[in-house]
């Protein structure tokens, strides 16, 4: 039967074959048990392996499409024959075939047969040969399974595979119509912007509307969050973005860009916009005492025969936080976390960590990667992705961690544990020095890791019940993450080993830059905005951000005299200076709430100093209430401690820098009227600092700016940024240490902030 031609009026909807078939073609228990499975890029050397074993003729990546009414169906076969006439649809796996779930391979061969059926279009074929390869990592052996399928076959098998999906497609092809007009109409809905606010709305739409990226410093008080939210959503229609992605570095950075989505909406009810919140698989997880498969988890029974009435439930609901998810996936009987990672392609924001995309396997970035969505980038307190993507980017092995589980693991590994531990050894025995960076990977102890690797693999495929939480389960991911980062270290990166407690081999990122580039190239455009990203150009270069994007610094609303500002020149906060200006210190601080009793932060740059301190003070000036944050503190804890700044409460809050109480908390008015930093925030000079900067000096010409002073003034201005939240705070910021008084470090402070005085010497006899 000639597929019909589509009316006119409808709107053609494109899908990629293989959100078809998953769509359509799964079915019974959710089965995370082919894990472990290949990583991406040992997938694409198999591929890659595969491929070289083919005749010159052989096609890899075929590109390919058809349609079915007003479906457009598009894909990459990963093997064409035009002469044997054979599509082959290509599956990695380590373990034995028979452990390839029977759902896995149903979606396997509805694939290979989808793909069979465009080809037979395109070349107009009567048959073809379809053949499924599973490809076996670690024994370099493929197993072919083929069938023969008419044409006619193939297209009935397309056409009902289309058929199911037309109606949510023509559903979600409804959904961004209506969609793209109401954001084409949506109006500022707070009737004005505040100072800055519009500046910042409109760089970011001109950002969004060229595909470019955006750098925008804009301080506390304007209203980021709407303005930035609110023009990356206007512009979706404009350059026919499918998707906005919010990305933040904490959980209460997401619940203020799922807050803002929700005052635009209260704003605009009849605004269609599926709004879904990202969660973490252990915060998510109704059952973490099992495993995700059907005999293990009930939650994972019947997983696929119940997604499609949870997901449309899902989708009608709009607002799709983490409660509401959760709702609906226990109303349906499966499990919430992979519903909310069925439902990330049907939604027009996702809320999420910085790692959804910029992590080395995340799922946001596969899905724009692949071109089944395009996407929009809103990062949040963007100041700090550097660290957090070097975090993405470094791995480290331990020896006892290694030695603990070789004690407990199976008697068959024995002999490629043993190897390794032999290889472990040596490498350590070979250098004497507590801290050494390596030039290179040694070649027996990289042999006998890979060894170790794929005997433990073998392993876990044969034993898919083994406790995914167990020391061999943990090794393994641990040594296969190392194992791929090694794979592409190179001087973005330092290869270190520290012999102590027992050694430790550790790929650091300095430079995230090369593994960042692409990400920011798939975004249809990208703003990343905080209260600090100054300079720009130390934000660019660690970030590869493109040569041409944008640096908006979005003036305060605040004024100058709303703040005094002190740099105590006489107090030294150097290691060496600390004992002998503890006295300068706290008088200072006692002078400050004498003179006006309220509530203030004290930061320092370690919890030892911040104890020192707290008892000096209390020492010399018991009648000044104080309290400190504490190591490890729980949540719960946390918000105790901000809980204690009221509008009336007084006292001294002692915390450290770059800590929980650093940034990300709002304590207005009276709840907050002045904050002393003791410590310009530089890291530690320690060994693996010192190599940073030396290979920050090599890569980007500013070791010492780029490994100390930026990343320490960034932190210092979040804390004292604490101060001042709305255009009716009076308050006081105290910088203790003479480096203050350079010009330099000066001009990294925020430029709305009063010339510093020095204040007087307040040392009590
Ligand atoms: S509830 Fe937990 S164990 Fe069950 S499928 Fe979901 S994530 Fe896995």
């Amino acid at each position: 039967m000639p597929a019909e031609p589509a009316p006119a009026a409808i709107t053609t909807y494109t899908v990629a074959v293989r959100t078809l078939c998953d769509f359509t073609a799964r079915q019974g228990d959710l089965d995370t048990r082919f894990t472990p499975g290949p990583t991406a890029a040992q997938g694409q050397e198999g591929h890659r392996l595969v491929a070289s074993r083919r005749p010159s003729h052989w096609t890899a990546e075929a590109s390919l499409s058809g349609r079915w009414r007003h479906l457009l169906v598009r894909g990459r076969a990963d093997g064409v024959d035009v002469q044997a006439r054979r599509v082959e649809e290509i599956k990695t796996h380590r373990g034995p075939i028979e452990r390839v779930p029977a759902n896995h391979r149903a979606l396997h061969w509805a694939q290979a047969r989808t793909y069979g059926w465009l080809l037979c279009e395109q070349e107009g074929w009567p048959e073809v040969e379809v053949a499924l390869v599973y490809f076996d990592l670690d024994e370099q052996a493929e197993t072919v399974l083929s069938e023969t399928h008419s044409a006619a076959d193939l297209r009935d098998h397309f056409e009902s595979l289309c058929e199911r999906f037309l109606h949510w497609a023509d559903q979600e092809a409804d959904h961004r119509t209506r969609r793209d007009e109401a954001l084409r109409q949506l109006a500022f809905p707070f009737g004005h912007f505040r100072a800055g606010q519009r500046e910042l709305a409109e760089a970011v739409y001109r950002a969004h509307t060229h595909h470019r990226c955006l750098l925008a410093q804009a301080p506390t008080g304007i209203g980021k969050t709407v303005g930035t939210l609110f023009p990356a959503l206007r512009a979706l229609p404009v350059t026919g973005t499918d998707q906005l992605y919010a990305l933040s570095a904490k959980t209460p950075g997401r619940q203020l860009m799922l807050d803002g989505l929700a005052r635009l909406q209260a704003h605009t009810p009849a605004l269609p916009l599926r709004t879904l919140e990202l969660v973490a698989r252990d915060k998510a997880c109704e059952h973490p005492d099992k495993a995700c498969h059907g005999d293990s988890c009930p939650l994972a029974q019947g997983f696929y025969d119940r997604l499609p009435a949870a997901r449309a439930a899902a989708v009608r609901s709009a607002r799709m936080d983490r409660a509401q998810v959760r709702a609906i996936a226990l109303a349906h009987r499966i499990c919430p976390y992979y519903l909310t990672q069925a439902l990330v392609r049907w939604s027009d924001v996702v809320v999420g960590d910085y790692n959804h995309f910029f992590d080395p396997f995340a799922m946001l970035h596969a899905l724009v990667a692949s071109e089944e969505r395009s996407a929009a980038l809103l990062v949040d307190e963007a100041h700090n992705l550097v660290e957090r993507a070097r975090g993405m980017y470094s791995a480290a092995l331990d020896f006892a961690c290694f030695r603990g589980m070789r004690l407990l693991a199976p008697k068959t590994l024995k002999r490629p544990l043993g190897r390794l531990h032999k290889a472990w050894k040596q490498l350590l025995d070979s250098f004497d020095a507590p801290y050494q960076v390596l030039e290179t990977l040694p070649d027996d102890w990289t042999g006998a890791l890979q060894g170790a690797v794929a005997a433990v693999a073998e392993h876990l495929a044969e034993h898919p019940t083994e406790a995914p939480g167990s020391p061999l389960v943990r090794w393994y991911f641990d040594a296969l993450f190392f194992q791929s980062l090694a794979e592409a270290f190179g001087p973005h990166s330092l290869l270190d080993l520290s012999t102590e407690n027992d050694g430790t081999l550790s790929l650091r990122n300095v430079v995230p830059a090369p593994f960042l580039r692409e990400r920011w190239q798939a975004a249809q455009g990208a703003t990343l905005f905080s209260a600090t990203l100054s300079p720009p150009d130390f934000v660019r270069e660690l970030l590869g951000l493109p040569e041409n994007t944008a640096w908006r610094d979005v003036p305060s609303p605040f004024a100058a005299s709303q703040l005094r500002l002190e740099v105590a020149r006489d107090i030294s906060t150097r290691f060496q200076d600390r004992a002998p200006s503890l006295d300068r210190l706290v008088d200072r601080i006692a002078h400050h709430y004498q003179n006006r009793p309220g509530n203030y932060l004290a930061f320092f740059s370690s919890f030892d100093y911040q104890r020192q301190a707290s008892e000096r003070l209390a020492e010399r000036h018991p009648e000044v209430p104080q309290f400190a944050q504490s190591r490890g503190m729980s949540e719960a804890d946390r918000q105790a401690f901000v809980d204690r700044f009221t509008p009336t409460s007084q006292g001294v809050g002692f915390a450290v820098l770059g800590g929980a109480f650093g940034e990300g908390i709002d304590l207005p008015g009276a709840r907050l009227i002045g904050a002393f930093i003791a410590t310009l925030g530089l890291p530690q000079v320690n060994p693996v600092n010192e190599r940073m900067r030396e290979r920050l000096q090599a890569l980007l010409g500013d070791g010492w700016r780029y490994t100390y002073l930026y990343p320490g003034i960034q932190k210092v201005a979040q804390a004292a940024g604490r101060v001042i939240r709305t255009p009716e705070d009076q308050g006081l910021i105290v910088l203790m240490d003479d480096r203050f008084a350079q010009a330099e470090v000066l001009a990294l402070l925020p430029a709305w902030w009063p010339a510093p005085q020095p204040g007087n010497q307040f040392h009590k006899a």
